[in-house]
């Protein structure tokens, strides 16, 4: 397992230390810990900074295989870090922020829900709705801050409930030039469609809409 991991998902600055199946046999667990010598690097400003401490190891779910459920397992580190004045948790090249899934298995995720429903995706590999919209909005909030957008003449908004209860997911696309692209999307719980809890990019005017929300499970 360490030696697959090693040929095709190596990050600078820590090592795989070992591979075990969990208690239950259903996933396997691999350990990390930082190259000896490698400082932590601040999730603030992105540089190295000096060591502070240890928070509770945390558990990253990478992408299935054969069947089991992969984890990364870390103990994040703090560091002390100068530049910004503050003691910051370290950013490590797996993860993004709070999400438990790694990066690696978000795209992985992302890339399978344009071809399949979320509601599939999520049954294919055995995960919950929750973490394919978690998947589809990194990559599509990534791909925001990472391109311009061109002119936009038409926007549709949607609603949509899910789960169970008052929980509604709002999407934004692009609906004019014969495209249908999804811009954006959140969460909320309990507000009335539209309301004033929508996100800033929701409010900008919009001359069409859709209604169909299944359309919208494409990342680009
Ligand atoms: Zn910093």
């Amino acid at each position: 397992m360490i030696t697959i991991l090693n040929r095709c998902h190596r990050f600078r600055g820590f090592v795989y230390q070992h591979a075990y199946f969990s208690a239950d046999k259903k996933s396997i667990e691999v350990t990390v810990r930082p190259r000896k010598g490698s400082a932590g690097v601040c999730s603030r400003c992105h540089l190295p900074a000096p060591g502070y401490d240890q928070l509770a190891e945390r558990r990253f779910e990478f992408i299935p295989v054969w069947g089991f459920l992969l984890f990364l397992l870390y103990t994040m580190r703090r560091v002390d870090c100068r530049r910004c004045g503050v003691v910051a948790v370290e950013e490590v090249p797996w993860g993004d922020g709070k999400r438990t899934l790694t990066k690696a298995y978000m795209l992985f995720l992302a890339r399978w829900a344009r071809r399949l429903s979320w509601k599939e995706t999520a049954e294919a590999f055995r995960t919950s709705w929750d973490k394919v919209f978690d998947a589809v909005e990194h990559v599509v909030t990534w791909g925001l801050e990472h391109r311009t957008l061109g002119q936009i003449d038409a926007i549709g908004v949607d609603e949509i409930q899910y789960s169970k209860g008052h929980k509604y997911l709002t999407l934004v696309y692009q609906i004019d030039l014969g495209v249908i692209r999804l811009l954006g999307s959140a969460k909320k719980e309990q507000s009335s469609p539209f309301g004033d809890s929508s996100p800033p990019w929701a409010k900008k005017s919009h001359q069409g809409s859709s209604s169909s929300a299944q359309t919208c499970g494409n990342p680009t």
